[in-house]
């Protein structure tokens, strides 16, 4: 029972890094990379640029990830974490890193400025699998879940193209 309820502590504590990292790989690498696909077409440096930023949070919310979680395992004085620490911060890291690739993935290989629709279309349908996938692993409805993370991201993403582009004029 004792290992069962710990089994599924560190399943929560990996589930969430994966889907925090994925999300928000989603709804910032979408804001720059449009944001600065707007502001110039030149290919190479929009994918620098992403590749830099993506890369920058990963290992930032990889680093966060650990701190977060060590305050929690500080402050758990029954020890019901028993997850690592560097494996939640893996994941994070991991996470990002593949959910960023999916928004910047239509600037190698679409025109402009079709590939800038591309970025936002590629984001929501991420966001949209993320949710349908993570219902599918730990057993909620499906299409619920992936509703949810496509309209709470969606408008995070949408919001911040808005502020980005008013902040452009
Ligand atoms: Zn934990």
């Amino acid at each position: 029972m004792l290992k069962a309820m710990k089994f599924k502590n560190l399943n929560m504590d990996y589930a969430r890094s994966i889907t925090f990292g994925f999300e928000d790989a989603l709804v910032s690498t979408t804001g720059v990379v449009v944001g600065i696909a707007v502001g110039t077409a030149q290919r190479d440096v929009i994918i620098l640029a992403g590749i830099v930023t993506i890369a920058v949070e990963a290992l930032s919310m990889g680093a966060g990830q650990y701190l977060s979680e060590r305050t929690v395992h500080q402050m758990d004085v029954n020890h019901t974490h028993t997850d690592s620490l560097y494996l939640g911060a893996i994941f994070m890291f991991l996470a990002y890193m593949i959910g960023g690739m999916v928004p910047l993935f239509p600037m190698f290989v679409m025109p402009f400025p079709s590939a800038i629709y591309a970025t936002v279309i590629s984001a929501f349908i991420g966001l949209f699998l993320l949710g349908y996938v993570k219902g599918a692993i730990i057993g909620v409805p499906k299409l619920k879940s992936a509703l949810e993370i496509f309209v709470v991201g969606g408008m995070a993403t949408i919001l911040g193209l808005v502020v980005g582009l008013l902040l452009k004029i």
